[in-house]
Formats: structure tokens, sequence, C-alpha cells
């Protein structure tokens, strides 16, 4: 269990507590605020992860001080976590609606819309809180004339969208706005400024609660897995001609899983795996 899950889940899971997502928090007046500003000067975010550059350019000794303060101190704001998509399945359980959006990241990072953000509320009868706030900001990159907008979408409709976005090889994650609060799941990749923090050596976000693991009696060598994987977790051995996962490595995305057509990807809980039960 990741330190949230202590913290925030009573030794579960934090991701999957209905409590993490409710009105109560999401009505504090800062946590608006800070929603408010994160969605009108994403900016400002980019050019913090441009300057991890600065700081890895440091003598080591400073990065083993600064870094854990400013993961400290991102913790505490906007933190998130890896998550499989049967864990997504289990959000849109419980959650009352859901609103699809264009990404913050890509809108900075590429200056495109990609529509791989989802807004979660509480609120009953499809009203989405989020959605409100974030189509208050009047941000144009959000809801401007050349934007497709916010979309309000069921649950299914959100699971399917999923399905495929996984397909395509993004990473679920799911993100706080003042922790714990949990405003939404996006899909990453490297135009995410949480995975360009992360190939910049800074942890912006947790790994998933589980850790990937071949069964090397059903392995092709085809290697596809090895494609999907934006961690660089999968390694092929010319010796057997079958790949295997280092589980130090592997976030537990289970995008791997999906690629595999032989299903001979499966994934383990973390704290089973005795090399991974301590990396987060
Ligand atoms: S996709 Fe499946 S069969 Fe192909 S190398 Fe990976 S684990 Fe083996
Ligand atoms: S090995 Fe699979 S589960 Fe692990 S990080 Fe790579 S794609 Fe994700």
């Amino acid at each position: 269990m990741c330190e949230f899950c202590h913290k925030h889940g009573e030794g579960e899971k934090w991701y999957l507590q209905a409590q993490n997502y409710s009105k109560d928090l999401l009505s504090d007046l800062n946590r608006r605020r800070y929603i408010h500003d994160f969605f009108q000067s994403p900016e400002r975010k980019a050019r913090n992860v441009a300057r991890l550059d600065d700081l890895n350019r440091l003598p080591s000794f400073v990065q083993s001080v600064v870094k854990p303060y400013l993961v400290n101190r991102q913790k505490k704001t906007h933190y998130g976590q890896v998550l499989p998509l049967e864990d997504i399945e289990k959000i849109f359980g419980f959650v009352n609606s859901v609103v699809r959006l264009p990404c913050v990241c890509r809108h900075v990072t590429v200056g495109t819309e990609e529509r791989y953000c989802y807004g979660l509320s509480m609120e009953p009868g499809g009203e989405t809180a989020m959605g409100n706030i974030i189509r208050s900001i009047g941000a144009d990159y959000l809801t401007g004339p050349h934007t497709a907008g916010l979309e309000n979408i069921s649950s299914d409709q959100a699971l399917d969208q999923f399905q495929d976005l996984e397909k395509k090889g993004l990473v679920h994650t799911v993100w706080t706005f003042l922790s714990p609060f949990i405003g939404g799941i996006c899909n990453c990749d490297l135009d995410c400024l949480a995975m360009r923090a992360l190939s910049k050596s800074y942890p912006a976000m947790f790994r998933a609660e589980y850790t990937a693991e071949v069964n090397m009696d059903l392995c092709g060598g085809c290697r596809s897995c090895m494609k999907s994987c934006q961690f660089g977790a999968i390694k092929y051995s010319l010796a057997n001609q079958k790949v295997s996962i280092d589980p130090v490595v592997c976030y537990g995305c289970g995008v791997c899983r999906t690629s595999c057509a032989r299903d001979a990807i499966i994934l383990k809980d973390r704290s089973d795996v005795p090399a991974a039960a301590n990396l987060w």
C-alpha cells in the first residue's frame, strides 16, 4: 500500500474511497480556488517541469535535499497514482458524474486538444460540480469556440473510452486537487507533464498498487508488449526468445497486458512482489 492508502484510505486503496471524491471536500473554497488557478495557468506547471533540468545539474547532495522537499510539498496539492483498468471500472461504479475535457498537459506541451482527461463528481443526477468549476474559468483552450468543450458522459461511456485509450498505449492516472480530494483521471504518455517529470528523475506520482509479470509458458516472444511499455520495464531474452518484466522498473499500469494477444501478462499485488513491495 502506498503512503496515500495509509493516510487517506485507512489501509485500503485510497482512490477507491468515495469520501475522497466527496461534495464536502469539493465545497472547500481554498480547494475551488486551487482548481481554478490550476486550469487557468497551466503554463506555470510546464515551467516548473522545465526547471527540473536545472535541478538535475546541481550537486547530488543538493538534489537529495531539494527533491524530497518539493515532492512532499506536491503531495499536499496535486499528486497522482498510476492505476489499471479494473480499478478505473470500480471508480466509475461509484462516482455520480463524469465530464470529459481537453488535456491541460497537451495544451501546454504540444498545443493540441487531446480529450484524455475526465473530471469526476459525486453529485447525483448527472450534475458535474467539477465541470461547473472548469466551465466558470472561461479558459479558451477548455471551453472556447474552437474546442469540443466539456462533455457530460455516463460512466459506461467513459469506461468504453478508457478501454480504447488503453489500446492506444495510454497510462491511466488519478489526481488530487489539494489532497486527498480526487478531481479526475487522466490518460498519460510522454506529452504529459507528470511523465516528463518522471523522465527527469522526479517522482510526480506513485506507481500502481500492482506490478506486471509474464507467464513464460504462454509468451510467444512477439515483443508487442515491449513497444507498449512507456517505462522501459520489459526486456527480451535472445536465449529463450521470450520477454521478462523488471518489477523494479514496472509502474503496474497494465498496458502491456492489453497489448498481449496471448494473455501472457498478469498484474500482481505489489505487496506480493518483494523486489517491488516498497517501491513507489
Ligand atoms: S506481447 Fe505477450 S506473447 Fe508477445 S512478447 Fe509480450 S508477453 Fe510475450
Ligand atoms: S511492464 Fe507493463 S505494467 Fe509495467 S510499466 Fe510496463 S506496460 Fe506498465
